[in-house]
Protein backbone atom coordinates (compact mmCIF):
# COMPACT_ATOMS: atom_id res chain seq x y z
CA UNK A 1 0.00 0.00 0.00
CA UNK A 2 1.35 3.72 -1.18
CA UNK A 3 1.10 6.76 0.92
CA UNK A 4 0.98 10.33 -1.16
CA UNK A 5 2.51 12.20 2.24
CA UNK A 6 -0.15 14.83 1.93
CA UNK A 7 -2.70 16.46 4.45
CA UNK A 8 -6.31 15.85 4.24
CA UNK A 9 -8.30 18.95 4.79
CA UNK A 10 -11.83 17.92 4.95
CA UNK A 11 -12.15 16.13 1.12
CA UNK A 12 -8.97 17.60 -0.18
CA UNK A 13 -5.56 16.94 0.18
CA UNK A 14 -2.72 19.16 0.11
CA UNK A 15 0.61 19.50 0.49
CA UNK A 16 2.02 23.00 -0.10
CA UNK A 17 4.67 23.00 2.35
CA UNK A 18 8.48 22.82 1.91
CA UNK A 19 9.45 21.23 4.77
CA UNK A 20 9.11 17.17 4.81
CA UNK A 21 9.91 14.60 7.08
CA UNK A 22 10.22 10.56 6.96
CA UNK A 23 8.91 7.77 9.47
CA UNK A 24 11.88 5.39 10.16
CA UNK A 25 11.48 1.61 10.53
CA UNK A 26 12.55 1.27 14.32
CA UNK A 27 13.77 -2.31 13.51
CA UNK A 28 16.43 -1.58 11.24
CA UNK A 29 16.72 2.02 11.65
CA UNK A 30 16.26 2.54 8.01
CA UNK A 31 14.24 5.61 6.65
CA UNK A 32 10.54 4.67 4.86
CA UNK A 33 10.39 5.93 1.49
CA UNK A 34 7.58 8.81 1.24
CA UNK A 35 7.84 12.31 1.99
CA UNK A 36 5.58 13.51 4.62
CA UNK A 37 4.63 17.45 4.31
CA UNK A 38 4.74 19.39 7.38
CA UNK A 39 1.56 21.18 7.38
CA UNK A 40 1.68 24.70 6.76
CA UNK A 41 -0.20 27.58 9.06
CA UNK A 42 -2.39 28.14 5.82
CA UNK A 43 -3.51 24.28 6.14
CA UNK A 44 -3.86 23.81 9.71
CA UNK A 45 -6.17 27.37 9.43
CA UNK A 46 -7.93 25.78 6.46
CA UNK A 47 -8.80 22.57 8.20
CA UNK A 48 -10.03 24.08 11.64
CA UNK A 49 -11.95 26.64 9.07
CA UNK A 50 -13.46 23.82 7.54
CA UNK A 51 -14.21 21.84 10.72
CA UNK A 52 -15.92 24.83 12.01
CA UNK A 53 -18.15 25.37 8.99
CA UNK A 54 -18.90 21.43 9.23
CA UNK A 55 -19.78 21.60 12.40
CA UNK A 56 -22.69 23.56 12.26
CA UNK A 57 -24.17 20.95 9.80
CA UNK A 58 -22.68 17.75 11.61
CA UNK A 59 -23.70 18.65 14.96
CA UNK A 60 -27.81 18.66 13.41
CA UNK A 61 -27.19 14.95 12.95
CA UNK A 62 -29.31 12.73 14.55
CA UNK A 63 -27.64 9.60 16.87
CA UNK A 64 -28.58 7.14 13.94
CA UNK A 65 -26.82 9.17 11.46
CA UNK A 66 -23.76 9.67 14.11
CA UNK A 67 -23.89 5.55 14.37
CA UNK A 68 -23.79 5.03 11.00
CA UNK A 69 -20.70 7.01 10.10
CA UNK A 70 -18.59 5.44 13.36
CA UNK A 71 -19.98 1.57 11.84
CA UNK A 72 -18.75 2.63 8.34
CA UNK A 73 -15.49 3.95 9.53
CA UNK A 74 -14.96 0.42 11.05
CA UNK A 75 -16.05 -1.15 8.01
CA UNK A 76 -13.71 0.94 5.77
CA UNK A 77 -10.80 0.47 8.40
CA UNK A 78 -11.84 -3.50 7.97
CA UNK A 79 -11.40 -3.55 4.47
CA UNK A 80 -7.83 -2.84 4.57
CA UNK A 81 -6.80 -4.62 7.58
CA UNK A 82 -4.25 -6.43 5.68
CA UNK A 83 -2.47 -3.31 4.21
CA UNK A 84 -2.70 -1.35 7.39
CA UNK A 85 -1.62 -3.84 9.31
CA UNK A 86 1.82 -4.66 7.26
CA UNK A 87 1.96 -0.72 6.60
CA UNK A 88 2.00 0.15 10.43
CA UNK A 89 4.09 -2.64 11.37
CA UNK A 90 6.90 -1.26 9.03
CA UNK A 91 6.39 2.14 11.28
CA UNK A 92 6.58 1.01 14.75
CA UNK A 93 8.26 -2.35 14.66
CA UNK A 94 5.20 -3.92 16.72
CA UNK A 95 3.95 -7.00 15.46
CA UNK A 96 1.31 -7.71 12.68
CA UNK A 97 -0.43 -9.80 15.42
CA UNK A 98 -0.78 -7.23 18.07
CA UNK A 99 -1.70 -4.56 15.08
CA UNK A 100 -3.85 -7.23 14.31
CA UNK A 101 -5.95 -7.17 18.20
CA UNK A 102 -5.54 -3.23 18.00
CA UNK A 103 -7.27 -2.85 15.45
CA UNK A 104 -9.73 -5.20 16.67
CA UNK A 105 -9.84 -2.87 19.44
CA UNK A 106 -10.28 0.47 17.58
CA UNK A 107 -13.37 -1.16 15.35
CA UNK A 108 -14.70 -2.41 18.29
CA UNK A 109 -14.27 0.83 20.07
CA UNK A 110 -15.79 2.76 17.46
CA UNK A 111 -18.70 0.16 17.08
CA UNK A 112 -19.80 0.66 21.32
CA UNK A 113 -20.16 4.67 20.66
CA UNK A 114 -22.47 3.71 17.75
CA UNK A 115 -24.78 1.66 20.34
CA UNK A 116 -24.28 4.63 22.63
CA UNK A 117 -25.99 6.65 20.07
CA UNK A 118 -28.18 4.51 19.15
CA UNK A 119 -29.42 4.36 22.40
CA UNK A 120 -29.35 8.05 23.35
CA UNK A 121 -29.45 8.30 26.58
CA UNK A 122 -25.78 9.25 27.28
CA UNK A 123 -27.03 12.66 26.82
CA UNK A 124 -28.27 13.13 30.02
CA UNK A 125 -31.33 14.48 29.80
CA UNK A 126 -33.23 17.10 32.47
CA UNK A 127 -36.49 18.02 32.16
CA UNK A 128 -38.58 20.27 34.64
CA UNK A 129 -42.00 21.25 33.98
CA UNK A 130 -43.25 24.54 34.78
CA UNK A 131 -45.35 24.99 37.50
CA UNK A 132 -47.69 28.12 36.68
CA UNK A 133 -49.62 27.83 39.81
CA UNK A 134 -46.26 28.03 42.30
CA UNK A 135 -46.37 30.74 44.92
CA UNK A 136 -44.70 33.18 45.48
CA UNK A 137 -43.24 32.99 41.78
CA UNK A 138 -44.61 30.70 39.18
CA UNK A 139 -42.01 27.63 38.45
CA UNK A 140 -40.22 28.21 34.49
CA UNK A 141 -40.12 25.05 31.89
CA UNK A 142 -36.52 24.50 32.55
CA UNK A 143 -34.51 21.40 30.41
CA UNK A 144 -30.71 20.46 30.06
CA UNK A 145 -28.96 17.38 27.75
CA UNK A 146 -24.99 17.70 26.71
CA UNK A 147 -24.48 19.01 23.44
CA UNK A 148 -21.05 19.09 21.20
CA UNK A 149 -18.50 21.99 22.21
CA UNK A 150 -17.59 22.42 18.76
CA UNK A 151 -14.21 21.54 16.56
CA UNK A 152 -11.57 19.55 18.76
CA UNK A 153 -7.78 18.76 18.15
CA UNK A 154 -7.02 15.39 18.64
CA UNK A 155 -3.42 14.27 18.98
CA UNK A 156 -2.09 10.97 17.93
CA UNK A 157 -0.16 8.64 20.37
CA UNK A 158 2.66 7.43 19.96
CA UNK A 159 2.59 3.72 21.47
CA UNK A 160 -0.90 2.48 20.10
CA UNK A 161 -0.90 3.89 16.49
CA UNK A 162 -4.69 2.28 15.81
CA UNK A 163 -6.47 2.50 19.36
CA UNK A 164 -5.51 5.43 20.26
CA UNK A 165 -4.41 7.40 17.24
CA UNK A 166 -5.84 8.90 14.17
CA UNK A 167 -9.46 6.75 14.34
CA UNK A 168 -8.81 5.94 18.39
CA UNK A 169 -10.89 6.25 21.41
CA UNK A 170 -10.21 10.49 21.39
CA UNK A 171 -11.85 10.68 18.13
CA UNK A 172 -14.53 8.22 18.34
CA UNK A 173 -15.62 9.60 21.41
CA UNK A 174 -15.53 13.49 19.52
CA UNK A 175 -17.04 12.49 16.74
CA UNK A 176 -19.83 10.53 19.21
CA UNK A 177 -20.50 13.77 20.76
CA UNK A 178 -21.15 15.63 17.42
CA UNK A 179 -17.63 17.03 17.08
CA UNK A 180 -15.88 17.93 13.46
CA UNK A 181 -12.08 16.82 14.06
CA UNK A 182 -8.70 18.17 13.13
CA UNK A 183 -6.21 15.54 14.18
CA UNK A 184 -2.29 16.34 14.60
CA UNK A 185 -0.68 12.76 13.39
CA UNK A 186 2.17 11.20 15.69
CA UNK A 187 5.36 11.80 13.35
CA UNK A 188 6.48 8.01 14.35
CA UNK A 189 3.61 6.50 12.28
CA UNK A 190 2.74 9.38 9.35
CA UNK A 191 1.43 6.88 6.95
CA UNK A 192 -0.25 4.62 9.18
CA UNK A 193 -2.18 7.74 9.86
CA UNK A 194 -2.68 8.86 6.48
CA UNK A 195 -3.73 5.19 5.68
CA UNK A 196 -6.48 5.56 8.03
CA UNK A 197 -7.53 9.30 7.86
CA UNK A 198 -8.14 8.44 4.16
CA UNK A 199 -10.21 5.40 5.70
CA UNK A 200 -12.33 8.15 7.46
CA UNK A 201 -12.80 10.91 4.89
CA UNK A 202 -13.92 7.50 2.80
CA UNK A 203 -16.39 6.70 5.47
CA UNK A 204 -17.75 10.36 5.53
CA UNK A 205 -18.40 10.44 2.01
CA UNK A 206 -20.45 7.15 2.21
CA UNK A 207 -22.38 8.65 5.08
CA UNK A 208 -23.01 11.96 3.47
CA UNK A 209 -21.13 13.72 6.21
CA UNK A 210 -19.99 17.74 5.80
CA UNK A 211 -16.74 18.52 4.31
CA UNK A 212 -14.73 19.41 7.12
CA UNK A 213 -15.84 16.96 9.54
CA UNK A 214 -12.49 15.28 9.51
CA UNK A 215 -8.91 16.54 8.55
CA UNK A 216 -5.47 15.08 9.31
CA UNK A 217 -2.34 17.30 9.23
CA UNK A 218 1.13 16.07 9.51
CA UNK A 219 4.54 17.57 11.27
CA UNK A 220 7.25 16.54 12.87
CA UNK A 221 7.45 19.73 14.64
CA UNK A 222 5.87 20.84 17.47
CA UNK A 223 4.77 24.07 15.91
CA UNK A 224 1.69 21.95 14.16
CA UNK A 225 0.37 20.94 17.15
CA UNK A 226 0.69 24.70 18.70
CA UNK A 227 -0.62 25.97 15.56
CA UNK A 228 -3.73 23.43 16.23
CA UNK A 229 -3.87 24.31 19.99
CA UNK A 230 -3.79 28.30 19.49
CA UNK A 231 -6.31 28.52 16.44
CA UNK A 232 -9.34 30.41 18.27
CA UNK A 233 -12.05 28.33 16.24
CA UNK A 234 -10.49 24.98 18.47
CA UNK A 235 -12.91 24.40 21.47
CA UNK A 236 -10.93 21.63 23.77
CA UNK A 237 -7.80 18.74 22.99
CA UNK A 238 -7.27 15.24 23.43
CA UNK A 239 -3.89 13.96 23.61
CA UNK A 240 -1.71 10.59 24.81
CA UNK A 241 1.58 10.74 25.15
CA UNK A 242 4.72 12.30 27.60
CA UNK A 243 3.80 14.89 30.54
CA UNK A 244 6.34 17.37 29.17
CA UNK A 245 4.43 17.25 25.83
CA UNK A 246 0.83 17.67 27.53
CA UNK A 247 1.90 19.66 30.10
CA UNK A 248 3.06 22.04 27.38
CA UNK A 249 -0.14 22.05 25.39
CA UNK A 250 -1.98 22.65 28.37
CA UNK A 251 -0.55 25.70 29.35
CA UNK A 252 -0.66 26.72 25.79
CA UNK A 253 -4.12 26.57 25.96
CA UNK A 254 -4.78 28.44 29.41
CA UNK A 255 -2.60 31.32 27.43
CA UNK A 256 -4.98 31.93 24.53
CA UNK A 257 -7.58 34.80 25.05
CA UNK A 258 -10.45 31.68 25.08
CA UNK A 259 -8.92 29.05 27.15
CA UNK A 260 -9.81 25.54 26.43
CA UNK A 261 -9.72 22.47 28.19
CA UNK A 262 -6.66 20.11 26.83
CA UNK A 263 -7.42 16.20 28.13
CA UNK A 264 -4.00 15.12 28.12
CA UNK A 265 -3.35 11.50 29.67
CA UNK A 266 0.14 12.21 30.24
CA UNK A 267 1.62 8.75 32.01
CA UNK A 268 1.88 7.16 35.24
CA UNK A 269 4.33 4.62 37.68
CA UNK A 270 1.09 2.38 38.14
CA UNK A 271 2.15 1.26 41.95
CA UNK A 272 1.58 -2.31 42.62
CA UNK A 273 1.14 -3.31 46.28
CA UNK A 274 2.10 -6.59 47.11
CA UNK A 275 0.77 -7.70 50.63
CA UNK A 276 2.34 -10.04 53.31
CA UNK A 277 -0.44 -12.43 52.87
CA UNK A 278 -0.86 -13.41 49.65
CA UNK A 279 2.89 -13.34 49.38
CA UNK A 280 3.41 -16.48 51.43
CA UNK A 281 0.87 -18.21 49.56
CA UNK A 282 1.42 -17.29 45.95
CA UNK A 283 4.92 -15.44 45.45
CA UNK A 284 5.77 -17.77 42.36
CA UNK A 285 2.95 -17.19 40.16
CA UNK A 286 2.75 -13.12 41.02
CA UNK A 287 6.07 -12.55 40.54
CA UNK A 288 5.77 -14.06 37.37
CA UNK A 289 2.79 -12.23 36.42
CA UNK A 290 4.35 -9.37 37.50
CA UNK A 291 7.46 -9.71 35.00
CA UNK A 292 4.62 -10.53 32.17
CA UNK A 293 3.10 -7.13 32.75
CA UNK A 294 6.41 -5.29 33.12
CA UNK A 295 7.40 -6.50 29.69
CA UNK A 296 4.24 -6.70 27.86
CA UNK A 297 4.39 -4.56 24.34
CA UNK A 298 7.99 -3.84 25.74
CA UNK A 299 7.09 -1.73 28.31
CA UNK A 300 5.24 1.09 26.07
CA UNK A 301 1.92 1.13 27.86
CA UNK A 302 0.72 3.95 30.08
CA UNK A 303 -0.44 1.45 32.36
CA UNK A 304 2.93 -0.49 32.40
CA UNK A 305 3.88 -1.26 36.41
CA UNK A 306 6.78 0.79 37.10
CA UNK A 307 6.88 0.63 41.00
CA UNK A 308 6.37 -2.53 42.96
CA UNK A 309 5.55 -1.91 46.73
CA UNK A 310 6.85 -5.14 48.48
CA UNK A 311 7.34 -6.88 52.38
CA UNK A 312 10.46 -7.89 53.36
CA UNK A 313 9.34 -11.00 54.66
CA UNK A 314 10.86 -14.96 54.16
CA UNK A 315 8.66 -15.28 50.73
CA UNK A 316 9.76 -11.70 49.25
CA UNK A 317 13.47 -13.09 48.85
CA UNK A 318 12.15 -15.98 46.64
CA UNK A 319 9.34 -13.91 45.09
CA UNK A 320 12.77 -11.76 44.16
CA UNK A 321 14.38 -14.46 42.68
CA UNK A 322 12.01 -15.46 40.02
CA UNK A 323 11.20 -11.92 39.09
CA UNK A 324 14.89 -12.06 38.34
CA UNK A 325 15.45 -14.93 36.87
CA UNK A 326 12.34 -14.44 34.93
CA UNK A 327 13.69 -11.00 33.77
CA UNK A 328 17.25 -12.42 33.58
CA UNK A 329 16.21 -14.76 30.40
CA UNK A 330 13.91 -12.53 28.55
CA UNK A 331 15.08 -11.36 25.35
CA UNK A 332 14.79 -7.39 24.51
CA UNK A 333 12.20 -6.17 22.00
CA UNK A 334 11.96 -3.19 19.62
CA UNK A 335 10.70 0.16 20.59
CA UNK A 336 8.33 2.27 18.86
CA UNK A 337 10.64 4.87 17.88
CA UNK A 338 15.08 5.80 18.44
CA UNK A 339 14.09 8.50 20.48
CA UNK A 340 11.49 6.41 23.16
CA UNK A 341 14.06 3.75 23.12
CA UNK A 342 16.66 6.84 24.35
CA UNK A 343 14.24 8.10 26.73
CA UNK A 344 13.89 4.41 28.07
CA UNK A 345 17.85 4.03 29.02
CA UNK A 346 18.47 7.79 30.00
CA UNK A 347 15.32 7.01 32.82
CA UNK A 348 17.27 4.19 33.70
CA UNK A 349 20.83 5.96 33.99
CA UNK A 350 19.25 8.80 35.97
CA UNK A 351 18.22 5.86 38.51
CA UNK A 352 21.00 3.96 38.46
CA UNK A 353 23.36 6.54 39.47
CA UNK A 354 21.54 7.14 42.61
CA UNK A 355 23.56 5.19 44.87
CA UNK A 356 20.42 4.29 47.01
CA UNK A 357 18.95 1.97 43.88
CA UNK A 358 20.41 -1.03 42.56
CA UNK A 359 19.95 -2.99 39.66
CA UNK A 360 18.81 -6.24 40.56
CA UNK A 361 18.17 -8.20 37.05
CA UNK A 362 18.57 -7.65 33.30
CA UNK A 363 16.99 -8.80 30.04
CA UNK A 364 19.06 -10.04 27.39
CA UNK A 365 19.92 -7.61 24.28
CA UNK A 366 18.90 -9.31 20.82
CA UNK A 367 20.34 -8.21 17.85
CA UNK A 368 18.45 -4.69 15.60
CA UNK A 369 17.58 -1.20 16.49
CA UNK A 370 15.72 0.21 19.53
CA UNK A 371 15.69 -2.58 21.75
CA UNK A 372 14.28 -2.00 24.75
CA UNK A 373 16.16 -4.60 27.44
CA UNK A 374 13.56 -5.21 30.39
CA UNK A 375 15.25 -4.45 33.94
CA UNK A 376 14.29 -4.76 37.44
CA UNK A 377 16.09 -2.10 40.06
CA UNK A 378 15.69 -1.81 44.04
CA UNK A 379 15.39 0.41 46.78
CA UNK A 380 14.54 1.00 50.37
CA UNK A 381 10.87 2.66 51.21
CA UNK A 382 13.20 5.25 53.56
CA UNK A 383 15.29 6.25 50.08
CA UNK A 384 12.04 5.94 47.51
CA UNK A 385 10.27 7.92 50.10
CA UNK A 386 12.93 10.89 50.23
CA UNK A 387 13.33 11.49 46.37
CA UNK A 388 10.02 12.40 44.70
CA UNK A 389 12.06 12.00 41.46
CA UNK A 390 11.94 7.70 42.22
CA UNK A 391 8.16 8.07 41.48
CA UNK A 392 8.35 9.59 37.91
CA UNK A 393 7.51 7.13 34.70
CA UNK A 394 10.24 5.45 32.72
CA UNK A 395 8.50 4.49 29.74
CA UNK A 396 9.84 0.82 28.89
CA UNK A 397 10.21 -2.70 30.12
CA UNK A 398 11.38 -1.91 33.99
CA UNK A 399 10.07 -1.80 37.40
CA UNK A 400 11.53 -0.30 41.04
CA UNK A 401 11.16 -2.46 43.55
CA UNK A 402 10.29 -1.14 46.93
CA UNK A 403 11.27 -2.68 49.67
CA UNK A 404 8.97 -1.77 53.05
CA UNK A 405 10.01 -2.84 56.70
CA UNK A 406 6.34 -2.54 57.63
CA UNK A 407 2.86 -1.46 57.63
CA UNK A 408 3.37 2.18 58.06
CA UNK A 409 5.84 2.41 55.52
CA UNK A 410 3.54 1.10 53.03
CA UNK A 411 0.90 3.40 54.18
CA UNK A 412 3.57 6.21 53.77
CA UNK A 413 4.38 5.11 50.22
CA UNK A 414 0.47 5.20 49.37
CA UNK A 415 -0.33 8.91 51.63
CA UNK A 416 2.90 10.56 49.46
CA UNK A 417 1.90 9.47 45.71
CA UNK A 418 1.52 11.73 42.79
CA UNK A 419 -1.47 11.17 40.79
CA UNK A 420 -1.43 8.10 38.45
CA UNK A 421 -3.67 5.75 36.29
CA UNK A 422 -3.69 2.95 38.48
CA UNK A 423 -3.15 1.45 42.01
CA UNK A 424 -3.10 -2.59 42.46
CA UNK A 425 -3.14 -4.28 45.48
CA UNK A 426 -2.47 -7.98 45.92
CA UNK A 427 -3.70 -9.55 48.95
CA UNK A 428 -5.98 -12.34 50.34
CA UNK A 429 -9.22 -11.36 51.96
CA UNK A 430 -7.49 -11.10 55.18
CA UNK A 431 -4.80 -8.98 54.05
CA UNK A 432 -7.20 -6.37 52.20
CA UNK A 433 -9.02 -6.60 55.56
CA UNK A 434 -6.12 -5.47 57.19
CA UNK A 435 -5.71 -3.03 54.90
CA UNK A 436 -8.65 -1.59 54.11
CA UNK A 437 -7.11 1.99 55.11
CA UNK A 438 -4.47 1.58 52.08
CA UNK A 439 -7.11 1.17 49.72
CA UNK A 440 -8.94 4.20 51.25
CA UNK A 441 -5.86 6.14 50.40
CA UNK A 442 -5.38 5.07 47.01
CA UNK A 443 -8.51 5.96 45.94
CA UNK A 444 -7.36 9.85 46.27
CA UNK A 445 -4.32 8.72 43.91
CA UNK A 446 -5.35 7.26 40.89
CA UNK A 447 -8.56 6.55 38.53
CA UNK A 448 -8.50 2.97 38.53
CA UNK A 449 -8.18 0.90 41.77
CA UNK A 450 -7.68 -2.97 40.78
CA UNK A 451 -7.36 -5.91 43.17
CA UNK A 452 -5.42 -9.17 42.19
CA UNK A 453 -4.32 -8.32 39.05
CA UNK A 454 -2.24 -6.11 36.53
CA UNK A 455 -3.21 -2.80 35.29
CA UNK A 456 -1.87 -3.61 31.55
CA UNK A 457 -4.92 -4.33 29.32
CA UNK A 458 -7.65 -1.51 29.75
CA UNK A 459 -10.96 -2.84 28.74
CA UNK A 460 -13.14 -0.87 26.61
CA UNK A 461 -16.75 -0.59 28.35
CA UNK A 462 -19.11 2.10 29.89
CA UNK A 463 -17.33 1.46 33.20
CA UNK A 464 -13.58 1.97 32.37
CA UNK A 465 -11.41 5.15 33.77
CA UNK A 466 -8.45 5.74 31.99
CA UNK A 467 -7.28 8.92 33.77
CA UNK A 468 -6.50 10.15 37.16
CA UNK A 469 -5.19 12.83 39.31
CA UNK A 470 -2.58 14.95 38.18
CA UNK A 471 -0.17 14.62 36.85
CA UNK A 472 -1.32 11.50 35.32
CA UNK A 473 -3.57 13.76 33.43
CA UNK A 474 -4.56 17.21 33.23
CA UNK A 475 -8.38 16.72 34.90
CA UNK A 476 -9.21 13.77 37.02
CA UNK A 477 -12.58 14.04 35.87
CA UNK A 478 -12.06 12.37 32.94
CA UNK A 479 -11.81 9.89 31.39
CA UNK A 480 -9.95 8.50 27.41
CA UNK A 481 -11.21 5.07 27.49
CA UNK A 482 -14.82 3.74 27.46
CA UNK A 483 -17.76 5.65 26.63
CA UNK A 484 -18.03 8.03 29.45
CA UNK A 485 -15.03 9.62 27.77
CA UNK A 486 -17.75 11.67 25.40
CA UNK A 487 -18.61 13.99 28.05
CA UNK A 488 -14.90 15.43 27.56
CA UNK A 489 -16.43 16.96 24.12
CA UNK A 490 -19.91 18.05 25.41
CA UNK A 491 -21.26 20.43 28.07
CA UNK A 492 -24.67 21.02 29.27
CA UNK A 493 -27.31 23.15 27.65
CA UNK A 494 -30.28 24.53 29.64
CA UNK A 495 -33.49 25.28 27.40
CA UNK A 496 -36.13 27.81 29.12
CA UNK A 497 -39.46 28.43 28.25
CA UNK A 498 -39.09 26.75 25.17
CA UNK A 499 -41.94 25.77 22.52
CA UNK A 500 -42.09 21.89 22.33
CA UNK A 501 -41.37 22.03 18.76
CA UNK A 502 -37.93 23.47 18.90
CA UNK A 503 -36.58 21.47 21.43
CA UNK A 504 -33.96 18.85 20.56
CA UNK A 505 -35.96 15.52 20.19
CA UNK A 506 -34.11 14.07 23.29
CA UNK A 507 -36.13 16.87 25.48
CA UNK A 508 -39.37 16.87 24.03
CA UNK A 509 -42.43 16.09 26.19
CA UNK A 510 -43.27 13.05 24.26
CA UNK A 511 -39.94 11.88 24.83
CA UNK A 512 -39.77 10.19 20.71
CA UNK A 513 -36.58 9.02 21.21
CA UNK A 514 -37.81 6.88 24.45
CA UNK A 515 -34.20 7.38 26.18
CA UNK A 516 -33.95 7.68 30.26
CA UNK A 517 -34.67 10.96 31.33
CA UNK A 518 -34.71 12.43 34.44
CA UNK A 519 -37.91 13.75 34.79
CA UNK A 520 -39.23 16.89 37.60
CA UNK A 521 -36.11 15.06 39.24
CA UNK A 522 -37.51 11.08 39.21
CA UNK A 523 -35.40 9.03 36.17
CA UNK A 524 -37.84 7.84 34.20
CA UNK A 525 -37.68 4.72 32.08
CA UNK A 526 -39.00 4.82 28.47
CA UNK A 527 -42.23 3.07 27.87
P1 LIG B 1 5.28 13.16 23.10
O1 LIG B 1 6.68 13.64 23.02
O2 LIG B 1 4.49 13.62 24.23
O3 LIG B 1 4.56 13.55 21.73
C1 LIG B 1 3.18 13.27 21.51
C2 LIG B 1 2.62 14.27 20.51
O4 LIG B 1 2.62 15.56 21.11
C3 LIG B 1 3.44 14.40 19.25
O5 LIG B 1 2.57 14.57 18.17
C4 LIG B 1 4.25 15.64 19.50
O6 LIG B 1 4.51 16.32 18.31
C5 LIG B 1 3.34 16.49 20.32
N1 LIG B 1 4.07 17.38 21.20
C6 LIG B 1 4.97 17.04 22.17
N2 LIG B 1 5.43 18.15 22.81
C7 LIG B 1 4.79 19.19 22.24
C8 LIG B 1 4.83 20.60 22.46
N3 LIG B 1 5.61 21.14 23.38
N4 LIG B 1 4.05 21.36 21.67
C9 LIG B 1 3.28 20.83 20.71
N5 LIG B 1 3.20 19.52 20.45
C10 LIG B 1 3.94 18.71 21.20
O7 LIG B 1 5.21 11.58 23.10
P2 LIG B 1 5.96 10.47 22.22
O8 LIG B 1 6.73 11.11 21.11
O9 LIG B 1 4.93 9.53 21.82
O10 LIG B 1 6.93 9.76 23.22
C11 LIG B 1 7.87 10.43 24.00
C12 LIG B 1 7.77 10.01 25.45
O11 LIG B 1 6.42 10.17 25.90
C13 LIG B 1 8.04 8.55 25.73
O12 LIG B 1 9.37 8.26 25.85
C14 LIG B 1 7.26 8.33 26.99
O13 LIG B 1 8.02 8.72 28.09
C15 LIG B 1 6.08 9.21 26.88
N6 LIG B 1 4.84 8.51 26.45
C16 LIG B 1 3.97 8.17 27.42
C17 LIG B 1 2.81 7.55 27.06
C18 LIG B 1 1.83 7.18 28.08
O14 LIG B 1 0.77 6.70 27.74
N7 LIG B 1 2.13 7.38 29.31
C19 LIG B 1 2.51 7.25 25.74
C20 LIG B 1 3.43 7.63 24.77
C21 LIG B 1 4.57 8.28 25.15
P3 LIG B 1 5.98 16.27 17.65
O15 LIG B 1 6.41 14.85 17.74
O16 LIG B 1 5.72 16.80 16.32
O17 LIG B 1 6.86 17.10 18.51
Amino acid sequence: MKTSGENILGYNFSSSGETVFFAKNPATGNQLETPYHEATLTEINQAITLAENAFTLYREKTGEEKALFLETIAEELLQIEEELVAFCSQETGLPVGRLKGELGRTIGQLKLFASLLRDGSWVDARVDEADPNRTPFPKPDIRQMQIALGPVGVFGASNFPLAFSVAGGDTASALAAGCTIVVKAHPAHPGTSELVGKAIVSAAKRCDMPDGVFSLVQGASIGVGQAVVRHPLIKAIGFTGSFRGGKALFDEAAKREEPIPVYAEMGSANPVFVLPGILKENHQTLAEGLSNSVQLGAGQFCTNPGITVLPKTKESKVFEDVLKNSVQVSESATMLTEAIQKGYNLGLEKLKVKKEVESISTGKKTEGHSQGVAEVLSVSASDFLSDKELEEEVFGPSTLLVRTEDKNEIMDIAKNLNGHLTATVHGTEEDLYEYADLLKVLERKVGRLLINGFPTGVEVCHSMVHGGPFPATTDARMTSVGTAAITRFTRPMCYQNYPDSLLPDELKTENPLSILRMENGKYVLPN
